[in-house]
């Protein structure tokens, strides 16, 4: 038998979910049927929200509803340092960590020749652009993930600002290999952080 064309749609939509087959994902369709109406409305409503009620910011690409930033704006900052991260999510464990209280760069992934993602594809060029105007930023310290992506993607940006004679750091090994930083507690980050070495 075959479901109904609405729910046949939501199922495939819950698929489109990271590690969620289709066992579930028909699991929660039928759960979604069943749920007050109010309830489902504010579910579509906030997955529709997080897409058009957020952006990149202008000068760092962290998601923001306002631009620029929060971060961006805070003139309590220091704006001579800049940390490269990959993802939002890695802005929100260093500011969850409150030690550090300079900037951020946000790239939105890694260079990964195997899937086809070059220096374009990231917020690599609006980086340069950034450090080509803001004569304030002295420090670049990049944090990517210990993976070889990030590695290489690390070595790819020292490369680019080395010439421009900015100081070019990266947190400190005490990072095991292929730990994620979202993941990584607020010591371990702040050792990181701290014991930064120059590359
Ligand atoms: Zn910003």
């Amino acid at each position: 038998m075959q479901y109904p064309l609405p729910i046949a749609r939501l199922i495939e939509s819950y698929m489109k979910l990271p590690g969620i087959g289709e066992k579930t994902a028909t699991r929660l369709a039928f759960y979604t049927l069943d749920m007050p109406a109010d309830d489902v409305e504010q579910f579509a409503q906030s997955l529709k929200d997080v897409k058009t009620l957020l952006h990149q910011c202008s000068i760092c690409g962290n998601i923001t509803e306002t631009d620029p930033c929060q971060i961006c704006r805070d003139s309590n900052r220091d704006r001579s340092t800049v940390m490269v991260v990959e993802q939002p999510k890695d802005v929100m464990a260093f500011e969850e960590m409150g030690e550090y209280d300079g900037m951020y760069h946000v790239l939105h992934g890694v260079l990964s020749p195997m899937e086809g993602i070059g220096p374009e594809d990231i917020n690599i060029k609006s980086l340069i652009t950034r450090l080509q105007k803001d004569d304030d930023i002295k420090e670049i310290i990049i944090a990517l993930n210990s993976t070889p992506e990030g590695e290489s993607t690390a070595m790819y940006i020292a490369k680019l600002l080395k010439p421009a004679g900015l100081k070019v750091t990266r947190l400190a090994s005490g990072l095991a290999v292929g730990t994620d930083i979202e993941y990584a507690n607020s010591i371990t980050l702040k050792r990181a952080v701290q014991g930064r070495i120059d590359l």
